[in-house]
Formats: structure tokens, C-alpha cells, sequence
């Protein structure tokens, strides 16, 4: 099924010092409401079977975000909508909300919830919203974003002190969580393959991945392309059809990585994000991979 992650604004009522925003990219990009609506039209054409509103605070602009769901449901569209809910400083407040993107069709509702965010919206909020979703019959789950740092048991502690859904996410080491200390990690040598739903931006700039796929900024690997100048179509077919992306969703970094040279043990330290960054953001490296992309990487398959 076709997805896609929509950022309507990059606005956001916090600043995260992990969040993936950029200080130097303006806080404020907002597409218009009636170009919304027009995408939303054009991704329904497109067999888009799912949207995600995301990017800055999507809530921000309930009313709107709630008429865009409502007409993403009248297409069949499933909609989930990513919040730090900030919306959920008492029960009631809570409620209102939920109910109203409940009556507005919302699919599933994602809390973000850290050590970082909750320096700003206390985490009462996000027991009052996922109490909210359950009362009224709302599909929802928290985002537990971490840096798996012993500093985070407390956090996840009361999460499960009340019972709450949640699955951890590791930070994405883009925007200012660059300033973090790289803290090297051992995991088992595993695929890293990723889905790579697109995303697009407020500025219609649409990315074929919806991490951090819009700040490799050095090569703009991921870059698909402006609706300005091509359809959704056109850059869907582009995401689709890219022999690299096909090799992310199928193979993974992590053979890329060795079939690029990357000593085994030193591909355990990374996590997929960073891994991909050293892959695909470096112009040198890009290059000799696209040269393989229909060669070397076609015959990498175990
Ligand atoms: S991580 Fe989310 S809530 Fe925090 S500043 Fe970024 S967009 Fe806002
Ligand atoms: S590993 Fe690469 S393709 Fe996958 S989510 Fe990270 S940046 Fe995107």
C-alpha cells in the first residue's frame, strides 16, 4: 500500500533539543489549507492508501488537521496524526480533542514522548490523551523516543506503570540531535531494510524517506522532487523505481554497507540512520554506489 508522511507545517509550540528540525530551516513553512486539500484529492487519485500528519505540531491546527482527515476518510484513506500532546493538559481538554478527530474519522493517534519532550509538555498530558483514546475508542500508541541511555529507565518506567501502549524509537541523529555525542551501539548484524515511505514537505518538496531522509542535504539523495514542477505520480513512480531505494527496501544498509568496504565490526557500532548518512551523504560514496546499483548490488543477495 502506498504512504506517505504529510508535513502541513513545520511549526511546532516546543523546541526538542533532539528533534530533527533544523535550527537554521524556518519554524514557520505552512502549506495553504486549500492546497492541502487539492494533494489530498491528487494522492487518492494515486491509490494512496495511507497518510500521516506529521512534521512540526500538526495540532496546532486542529481544525484544520481534523477537516483534512475527514476528507482523507471520505477517499479511505487510513489517517494517523503524530502529537506531542500538547492539547492534553486536563482530561476534559483531552477529550475535546479526541473527540473531535474521532468525529472527523481519525484512524490512530501517535504520542511522542522522551526526556526531551517532556522538559516542555508534562507527561500527565500523555496519560490524560492515551486515557482520552481508550474512553472514547481511539487507536493510538506512544513513540518512546530514546537514546537507550540508563537515564531513560524512569521515563519508560512510568509508561508502564500505567499501562500504557508505547514502542520504543531510537533518536535520529539529524538536526540538532547532531550535536549529541555519537554513542557508539552493539546490536546483532541485522538487515536494516527500511520501508521508505515519502514525505512531503510544507514547500510541496516531497522525500523518499520521512526520517531523515529530508537532511542529506550534502548529496539530496533522497530528494524526489517539487509538485510544483511534477505530480505525485511522477515522484511516487521515482521512489518506486530507484534501483538504490529498491536495494535500501529489500537488501538493507547493512550488506550496502559491507558491499561498500565497511568493516563488519564497525557496522555494529551505527544505528541505520547514521549507517545511512555515511552511505548515501557523501558525494565519493554515493557515486560508486550508483555505479553499482544495477551490478555489484544486484548480485549481493544472499
Ligand atoms: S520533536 Fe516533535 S515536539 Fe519536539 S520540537 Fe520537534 S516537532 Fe516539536
Ligand atoms: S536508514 Fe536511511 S532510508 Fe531508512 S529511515 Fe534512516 S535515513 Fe531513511
Amino acid at each position: 500500500m502506498r504512504k506517505i508522511a504529510f508535513g502541513y507545517s513545520t511549526r511546532c509550540n516546543i523546541q526538542c533539543e533532539h528533534c530533527v528540525a533544523a535550527d537554521d530551516i524556518p519554524e514557520n513553512l505552512k502549506m495553504e489549507f486549500h492546497q492541502a486539500r487539492e494533494i489530498i484529492a491528487e494522492l487518492a487519485d494515486s491509490q494512496v492508501g495511507g497518510v500521516s500528519f506529521t512534521a512540526g505540531e500538526p495540532l496546532i491546527y486542529l481544525d484544520e488537521i481534523a477537516e483534512l482527515v475527514a476528507l482523507c476518510q471520505g477517499y479511505g484513506i487510513y489517517t494517523r496524526v503524530v502529537t506531542n500532546g500538547f492539547w492534553a493538559k486536563t482530561p476534559e481538554l483531552a477529550d475535546s480533542c479526541i473527540v473531535k478527530l474521532k468525529e472527523n474519522g481519525l484512524s490512530q493517534l501517535r504520542m511522542s514522548y522522551s526526556r526531551w519532550h517532556q522538559k516542555n509538555i508534562p507527561r500527565q498530558n500523555i496519560l490524560n490523551g492515551a486515557q482520552s483514546c481508550e474512553k472514547n475508542g481511539v487507536d493510538y500508541f506512544i513513540s518512546f523516543v530514546t537514546d537507550f541511555s540508563e537515564q531513560d529507565d524512569a521515563v519508560e518506567q512510568y509508561l508502564r506503570d500505567n499501562s500504557l501502549k508505547f514502542f520504543p524509537e531510537p533518536i535520529i541523529s539529524a538536526g540538532r540531535a547532531l550535536s549529541f555525542a555519537h554513542l557508539p551501539i552493539h546490536t546483532d548484524y541485522q538487515a536494516n531494510c527500511c520501508s521508505m515511505n515519502p514525505y512531503l514537505a510544507p514547500n510541496l518538496d516531497m522525500y523518499a524517506c520521512c526520517d531523515a531522509g529530508s537532511h542529506f542535504t550534502n548529496t539530496n539523495f533522497f530528494h524526489l522532487g517539487n509538485l510544483k514542477d511534477s505530480s505525485i505520480e511522477q515522484l511516487l513512480q521515482k521512489s518506486e523505481t530507484n534501483r538504490l531505494y529498491n536495494h535500501i527496501r529489500n537488501m538493507g544498509i547493512t550488506a550496502m554497507a559491507s558491499f561498500a568496504g565497511f568493516k563488519a565490526r564497525e557496522i555494529i557500532q551505527y544505528r541505520k540512520c547514521e549507517l545511512c548518512d555515511k552511505l548515501f551523504n557523501s558525494a565519493d560514496m554515493l557515486g560508486i554506489l550508483q555505479q553499482e546499483a544495477q551490478s555489484g548490488l544486484n548480485s549481493w543477495y544472499r
